[in-house]
């Protein structure tokens, strides 16, 4: 394939690899040179605390990417290009500097993104260059599955149906990289400059439960397609190692989603059971994404209207509450054993999320947007679409949600989905002596129990800082001026 263009410009952002990437490819067949950057935003890394589990992964991970293009071009000045500085500045002055046609990039739906491409793409007009975008995060994106009436899904089941059946070998054919990769550009002398680290970029050092990169990513895919088949039996059991744990790897690009998807649907049609519950995690990213493509107004509000009406608690009470979730002080331990693996880790596993979300919400009153915002500050994977998809179907104002009266009960939970107590003696070790029966509601244990394990409620573990019952009739309640619409 014969380039057309001289020189172009790969700015890569939540596209974190170098194979089977679109934008890379696309570049690659179209010009001759190409160089590939990777900026580091102040306006994103400005508003993070200064021990970031996010940002030390994106470090790693950019210095991998970095020593990855240097191997496939077969040079070690071939690199990537990596600044700190405004990307609205930054793309345009490096596109002038490297005298390139065109930037290459991967769509970005987050309203951020959104803006700041438009503005770098008026910049690069204006110098005659253009920014080419194309699709790379989804396997379907925005308008491409539509209803019949030709509107977007608000309903997942009829999406995921749609979704399945306009999938062909086309979307999630490989884009490869490496036999165009002898078009990697080499650097100029002046932006050698090595892949700055954590401290140059303002940050302190963190441990990272987690590898990074795609050489991290491969290694999680392996592990995970060894024991895909039983996904759908051992996904809801938070102490089992059930999930992929390739959330924090889909949010930066490490592995492309084309093959994730590509490997489910393959063992799917095969009729394995566990690839196709897998297969449908995967659409409801892609659902979620669309929502917000569709409702940008979901970053802010309700999917549905009505549920702004919602009169949450306030004051410095509801504040008390709310430091309570957040710092796994709630008296149940389900809920503060979830609140710990997240504030230990950055993960949490998907049912002890739901778990989670349905008590702020639902037990303690509390706003889903202070819950939507906590995990977007702590979670490794945090993903606006999916984040705000989740907390609207746990508060029930989501497009999909579940019923309002719905009301997770997290003793129930507990006692479901971690019978024996294995993840909750594991990040709250204070109760791990107590029988399994009287580990989901410490305050029914017997006093000999609580003696016997060295429990004293209120000093050691708190007691329950809301009565479910009684929560679940005020919440009733408060969701009563949704009635008539829900
Ligand atoms: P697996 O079970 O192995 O699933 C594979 C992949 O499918 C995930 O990596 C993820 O990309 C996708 N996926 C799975 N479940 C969902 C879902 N319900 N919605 C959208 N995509 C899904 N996921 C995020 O990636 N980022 C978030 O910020 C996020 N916030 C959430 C907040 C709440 C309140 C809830 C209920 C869910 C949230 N999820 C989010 C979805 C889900 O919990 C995580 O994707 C999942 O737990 C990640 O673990 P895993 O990679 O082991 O998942």
């Amino acid at each position: 394939m014969e380039p057309t263009l001289a020189r172009g410009l790969v700015w890569l952002r939540r596209d974190l690899r170098a194979h089977d990437h679109a934008a890379l490819r696309l570049a690659l067949s179209q010009c001759a040179q190409v160089h590939c950057v990777f900026v580091f935003d102040p306006h994103i890394l400005d508003a993070l605390p200064r021990r970031d589990r996010r940002v030390a992964f994106l470090q790693a991970t950019v210095a991998e990417l970095d020593a990855t293009l240097r191997s496939l071009a077969g040079q070690a000045e071939a690199g990537l290009i990596v600044l700190h500085a405004v990307p609205e500045d930054a793309i345009p002055a490096l596109a002038q500097r490297l005298g390139v046609q065109a930037v290459y990039a991967s769509h970005d739906d987050e309203p951020y993104a959104l803006a700041r491409d438009a503005q770098v793409r008026t910049h690069l007009a204006a110098q005659g260059v253009a920014l080419h975008t194309v699709k790379d995060h989804v396997v379907f994106e925005r308008s491409e599955v539509l209803t019949q009436a030709g509107r977007p899904f608000s309903v997942f089941t009829p999406y995921k149906n749609a979704w399945l059946r306009q999938l062909t070998p086309t979307q999630l054919a490989e884009q490869p990289v490496a036999p165009l990769a002898h078009r990697l550009a080499p650097r100029p002398a002046d932006l050698h400059a090595p892949v700055p680290t954590l401290s140059a970029l303002g940050f302190e050092p963190v441990e990272l439960p987690l590898a990074a990169g795609t050489s991290g990513a491969r290694a999680l895919l392996d592990d995970f397609l060894a024991r895909m088949d039983h996904y759908h039996e051992r996904r809801d059991f938070p102490s089992v190692k059930g999930p992929s744990y390739l959330s924090v790897h889909l949010r930066f690009g490490t592995l492309s989603v084309r093959e994730l998807a590509g490997a489910a649907h393959a063992r799917a049609q095969a009729g394995q059971a566990g690839a196709v519950a897998w297969l449908n995690e995967l659409i409801w990213r892609d659902f979620y994404a669309q929502i917000l493509h569709h409702w940008p107004h979901v970053v802010e509000r309700s999917f549905k209207p009505a549920y702004d009406a919602i009169a949450w608690e306030q004051g410095p009470e509801a504040e008390a509450l709310f430091a309570a979730w957040c710092e796994g002080r709630t008296g149940y331990p389900l809920v503060d054993a979830a609140m710990a693996q997240l504030n230990q880790t950055g993960y949490m596993h998907n049912r002890l999320r739901m778990v989670v979300a349905s008590f702020l919400v639902k037990d303690l009153g509390i706003d889903w947007r202070w819950g939507e915002r906590y995990f977007a500050e702590t979670l490794n994977d945090f993903d606006l679409a999916s984040n705000n998809g989740g907390w609207q179907w746990a508060s029930s104002s989501g497009c999909d949600a579940q019923p309002y009266f719905r009301i997770f009960n997290p003793v129930s939970q507990s006692e479901k989905f971690d019978a024996d107590g294995k993840f909750i003696r594991r990040y709250l070790p204070q109760l791990a002596r107590l029988p399994a029966k009287a580990l989901h509601a410490p305050w029914d244990a017997r006093p000999l129990e609580l003696a016997d394990a060295g429990v004293v409620l209120g000093r050691d573990y708190p007691l329950p800082i809301v009565r479910h019952d009684a929560a679940r009739e005020k919440t009733l309640a408060r969701y009563a001026v949704v009635k008539a619409t829900a």
